[in-house]
C-alpha cells in the first residue's frame, strides 16, 4: 500500500474491503423494499381513500430517495448506505485521487444511484408482466407490438445477465487490486470509494456549555435536528440489515421447526354418517370421496348426485366430477 500511497496526493486512499463494498450494496437494495413497505401500511390506514396512490409506490419510492442521497451526497460525498458503513466518494484524476467530487459528478453519482435501480425495477416489472400475459394466451395486435414485447422480455435477460456478470468481472479486478473501481457504476464516473473520515459532532457536554453561555446558534439547533434525523434513519437501516440477516439465517430452521398444525375437529354431523354413507345411510360400496368437503360416498350414489345437483350433499359446497377421489380402503 505505501507503494502506492506515494503518488496520491490530497487524501490517502484505504482500499475498502469487498465486505464492506457488498454490505453497503445489500443495504442499499433494501431500502426499496422497507420504504414500499412502509408506504403500504401508511396507505392502509385509509384504504378507500388513498388506495390509488398504492400505484405510485416506486416514483414515492423514487423522490424520497433522490432527496435522501442527495442531502448525504451533498454533505457526506457519499450516498445513504455508503455513509453509514463509513465510506465515502473520491475523485480519480489520472490514477490519482481528489478529495472532493466535482458538481458534476455529485449529480451524475444522483442520477445513477436513484435512476439505476428504478429502471431496471421498471424494465423487470414489465418484462414479468408481458411474461404472465403470453403464459395467459394474450395475443398481441401487430408485429411491431409483437417486436416489442419480444425486446423487452429478452433483453431484459440479456441486460440482466450482463449487468451481473460486469458486476462480478469487477469485484475480481478490485479483489485483485488491479483496478479501483468496486462498482461498474463507479467506473464511468471516474469515482472510487475510500474510508470517511470521522465527523466531528456535538458532545453532550459542549451542547451544555453552550446553552450554559448562551453561545447556542440556530446553526448547532440545525447540526442537531439533522443528526436526529440521520440518526434514526441509520438506526433503521441498521434494523432493517439485522431483521433481513435474521430472516435469511433462520430460513430453513423455520419451515422444519413449524409445529404442525392441530387436525381440524370433526363436526357433529360427520360423527353421524361414520361408516355409513350419507345419501344411502349403508355401509359403503367402493369409497369415494369428495374433495371439496372430505364426506365419503358411495361411488354411485355421489355421482347421480353430483351430476343432478352439482354440489356436495351434506355441506352444499360446489362440486364436480372432477372432485371424486377413489379411495382403495378395502
Ligand atoms: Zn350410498
Amino acid at each position: 500500500m505505501a507503494e502506492k500511497g506515494a503518488h496520491l496526493t490530497g487524501t490517502t486512499y484505504i482500499r475498502p474491503s469487498i465486505f464492506e463494498i457488498i454490505a453497503q450494496e445489500s443495504l442499499a437494495s433494501t431500502l426499496e423494499p422497507a420504504f414500499k413497505k412502509i408506504f403500504s401500511i401508511l396507505v392502509s390506514f385509509n384504504l378507500e381513500r388513498y388506495g390509488h396512490i398504492l400505484q405510485w409506490t416506486d416514483e414515492g419510492y423514487l423522490i424520497f430517495n433522490v432527496l435522501l442521497q442527495r442531502y448525504y451526497l451533498k454533505r457526506y460525498s457519499a450516498s445513504f448506505s455508503e455513509t453509514f458503513y463509513g465510506l465515502k466518494r473520491v475523485t480519480v484524476v489520472n490514477s490519482t485521487l481528489k478529495e472532493k467530487l466535482t458538481y458534476k459528478q455529485q449529480i451524475l453519482s444522483l442520477i445513477l444511484i436513484v435512476t439505476f435501480p428504478y429502471l431496471k425495477n421498471k424494465l423487470a416489472q414489465l418484462s414479468t408482466r408481458y411474461k404472465f400475459q403470453e403464459a395467459d394466451g394474450y395475443i398481441s395486435r401487430g408485429r411491431r407490438q409483437k417486436f416489442f414485447r419480444k425486446c423487452v422480455v429478452k433483453g431484459h435477460s440479456i441486460l440482466f445477465i450482463t449487468y451481473e456478470t460486469l458486476v462480478l468481472y469487477n469485484y475480481v479486478l478490485y479483489i485483485s487490486e488491479k483496478s479501483m473501481y468496486p462498482s461498474p457504476l463507479l467506473r464511468p464516473l471516474s469515482v472510487t470509494l475510500t474510508y470517511a473520515d470521522p465527523q466531528s459532532t456535538l458532545t453532550i457536554a459542549e451542547l451544555l456549555r453552550k446553552i450554559k453561555y448562551n453561545s447556542f446558534t440556530f446553526g448547532d439547533g440545525w447540526n442537531i435536528f439533522q443528526r436526529i434525523v440521520t440518526g434514526s434513519l441509520e438506526l433503521g437501516a441498521f434494523f432493517l440489515q439485522f431483521l433481513s440477516w435474521w430472516s435469511q439465517e433462520n430460513y430453513d430452521m423455520d419451515i422444519m421447526s413449524l409445529p404442525a398444525p392441530p387436525p381440524p375437529k370433526v363436526p357433529n354431523v360427520a360423527q353421524q354418517y361414520k361408516g355409513i354413507c350419507p345419501l344411502c345411510c349403508k355401509p359403503h360400496r367402493i369409497h369415494t370421496v369428495l374433495m371439496v368437503s372430505g364426506y365419503v360416498f358411495c361411488y354411485q350414489c355421489i355421482l347421480s348426485e353430483i351430476r343432478m345437483n352439482k354440489r356436495c350433499p351434506v355441506t352444499h359446497y360446489p362440486a364436480k366430477e372432477d372432485d371424486l377421489i377413489r379411495l382403495y380402503i378395502e
